[in-house]
């Protein structure tokens, strides 16, 4: 039986903080994203369509923004937390699959290191994840390069169900 999940997330952009995406810490970009934990948008996007694809709920009911805990959390961790919930609920991750939205940081030559993070953290074979990345063509929030946001599918599978 296959099931698959849908996540998305934003986060708004904000000078003095590390960018994280997909779990690759973007060294040389000049801005961050805003948010309670690293706010790794790919991350949480992927975390969300995890715990859909299981029917878990969503990652703000089991990692409250208000908890102290997951301040400046990393976005690795809620992978590696949700892949045990989903495991733990019978289910094996066939593939995720993201496009993250960006026009204020490049994003064409860390695809694939993302995703290789990503099915790091996963533990799931390397080809069993993408990321792409798409601009909005200087339009909207994200095209004015105030925020970047990702949008996520994930399909799992359960034996004999
Ligand atoms: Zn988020």
């Amino acid at each position: 039986m296959y099931r698959s999940g849908l996540g998305w997330d934003v986060h708004e952009l904000e000078k003095g903080r590390g960018l994280y995406l997909g779990c690759v810490h973007f060294k040389d970009a000049p801005v961050g994203l805003k948010g309670h934990s690293d706010a790794d948008v790919v991350a949480h996007a992927l975390c969300d369509a995890l715990l859909g694809a299981a029917a878990l709920g969503d990652i703000g009911e089991h990692f409250p923004n208000t908890d102290a805990k997951y301040t400046n959390f990393p976005g690795s961790k809620f992978l590696e937390a949700v892949a045990k919930l989903v495991a733990d609920a019978g289910y094996k991750i066939e593939n995720v699959d993201c496009t993250v939205m960006s026009d204020a940081v490049r994003l064409e030559k860390k695809k694939g290191a993302m995703a290789s993070a990503i099915a790091w953290h996963l533990g799931i074979d390397v080809e069993r994840a993408s990321v792409k990345a798409t601009t909005w063509e200087g339009r909207g929030a994200v095209g004015r390069g105030e925020v970047i946001a990702c949008q996520a599918i994930a399909t799992v599978s359960k034996k004999g169900s």
